[in-house]
């Protein structure tokens, strides 16, 4: 039991591979790092809720939500920008960005991530802010979970897990709306009429984030999550960390008996504020600690006391054990913005950067034309009766634009060689073809090449080109087989 009276230091904690989940009841604190963490919170929790509900105008061909991730047809829709499963390599480099986007973030400024933007956090701070509301703040929640249950406990409890609920809920349930259109998977949602994929999706997120976020909370950090642990091992002695500074605040001890021995104490007047605040309740006077997320709300509360107590701030605050050892000895602490610009931030920023830039160049200089041929294996060839030799190929022209396109396919190279397809004919046998592709779709269609007698199996080239002010092109080897060989 996490008693806000009295702490157990951990040494003097019985030696256990279990350990019961101890309640966590921690306090409201206004400061600079809480009011960071309400901006992210709100800016996290708009873009999730808000995105799905946005509209972006792609014509009459493709569907007007400006993020999609649209399974049936195989494609990704974000604003401007589609993707089709054969350029999956933007999604691989979004994700690869992501993945050192982290790792940029840890290098300059510890687990920031963890603390602020993270989605447990940002559940699990939302929740703990529900049960301020209806429970009170620490000691009232305290005495309420010590409290028999009664009336008054259980009608408490049902009204917080039934908000619980309804955010869970509306957590799962906008998660769907990424992968159909938004007010159309709505309406079919509520009449019972969706796809049942839809409602067991919703039903898992719902109750994942009813437990993860109303129940396990900082368990998900401590035992679940990966991350941490990555992120120990990629902290060095120049990451930013919440410290808590033992050379200034040791040895502690309360404001009576600091006034009558003075000289004796150091800074921190032992008020335990710094792990009442605390969301995953540990002390960080303990050191570094894998339960540290550095949401800093422990920097508000020291502070705060620090300011009440006439003493200067930053008993705890962000630095670096390089700098804690400076400090130590004496000497100003380095400026902050001088350990981001260090090697290895700026390292993995010119990486996340140059693959940012190479996803940008590839972007705006793809064109959105693609034709692919596949050759008949068997037979390889047919010789026709004026000696001729005939070779059948599977053409897949693909539109990505959102309208209809005329396209033209032809051959390069092949003396003498003309193809048909089996709606023109042979009569109509010609060195080019047309087709109109309908809006962003693959059309299939079967060309056969004929070249004359004593023409040797060769490269060749199958060309496409669309027939509008774009003149976009795509050319795809092939080859032809005859009797002659090579
Ligand atoms: S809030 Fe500051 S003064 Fe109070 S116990 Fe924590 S470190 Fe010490
Ligand atoms: S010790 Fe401080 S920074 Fe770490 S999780 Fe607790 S309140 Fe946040």
């Amino acid at each position: 039991m996490n008693n806000p009276e009295k702490i157990i230091p951990v040494e003097d904690q019985p030696l256990s591979l279990y350990a019961k989940r101890e309640p966590v009841f921690n306090r409201r604190i206004d400061g600079k790092f809480r009011r960071l963490k309400w901006a992210i919170m709100i800016v996290c929790l708009a873009v999730y809720w808000i995105t799905p509900w946005i509209r972006w105008d792609r014509g009459p061909y493709a569907p007007n939500q400006a993020v999609l991730i649209d399974l049936a047809h195989r494609r990704f829709y974000m604003f401007g920008i589609e993707i089709w499963p054969q350029e999956f390599y933007f999604v691989a480099g979004l994700l690869i960005m992501a993945g050192i986007g982290l790792f940029l973030v840890t290098s300059a400024v510890g687990r920031a991530w963890c603390g602020y933007a993270c989605p447990q956090t940002v559940w699990t701070d939302l929740f703990q802010h529900i049960d301020r509301l209806i429970d009170g703040d620490r000691n009232a929640r305290f005495r309420l979970y010590k409290a028999p249950w009664g009336p008054a406990k259980i009608a408490r409890r049902l009204l917080k897990w039934s908000i619980y609920l309804a955010i869970s809920f509306a957590t799962g349930g906008a998660w769907i709306f990424y992968f159909a259109d938004a007010p159309t998977l709505q309406h079919e949602f509520w009449t019972g009429t969706a796809a049942p994929v839809a409602y067991a999706t919703t039903f898992v997120l719902t109750m994942t984030t009813f437990v993860l976020g109303g129940f396990m909370r900082e368990q998900v950090c401590i035992y679940m999550c990966p991350w941490p642990r990555i992120q120990t091992a990629m902290l060095d002695e120049k990451s930013l960390l919440v410290t808590y500074k033992d050379w200034r605040g040791e040895p502690r001890g309360s404001l009576k008996k600091a006034e009558k021995n003075p000289g004796q104490f150091g800074d921190c007047i032992d008020c335990n504020q710094c792990v009442a605040v605390c969301p995953t309740g540990i002390d960080i006077r303990e050191g570094p600690q894998i339960g540290c997320i550095t949401c800093a709300l422990c920097i508000d509360a020291c502070d705060r006391v620090m300011k009440e107590t006439g003493r200067p701030r930053g008993l705890i605050d962000y630095a670096t054990l390089e700098d804690s050892e400076r400090e130590k000895a004496g000497e100003p602490p380095t400026r902050h913005l001088k350990l981001i610009w260090r090697p290895r931030t700026i390292l993995y920023f010119c990486v996340w950067g140059g693959i940012g830039l190479a996803l940008l160049f590839m972007l705006g200089t793809r064109v959105h034309t693609d034709l692919t041929v596949a050759k008949d294996r068997n037979p390889p060839y047919i010789l026709m009766s004026d000696g001729s030799v005939r070779n059948a190929y599977t053409l897949r022209l693909r539109n990505m634009e959102g309208r209809p396109r005329v396209m033209e396919v032809s051959i390069e190279g092949l003396p003498g060689a003309v193809m048909w397809s089996e709606d023109t004919g042979r009569d109509n046998a010609a060195r080019t073809l047309r087709r109109t592709v309908a809006a962003d779709e693959t059309q299939s269609m079967r060309a056969y090449v004929v070249v004359p007698a004593g023409t040797p199996s060769q490269e060749f080239r199958f060309r496409l080109q669309s027939l509008d002010e774009q003149r976009e092109t795509d050319t795809t080897e092939a080859k032809i087989d005859t009797p002659g060989g090579e």
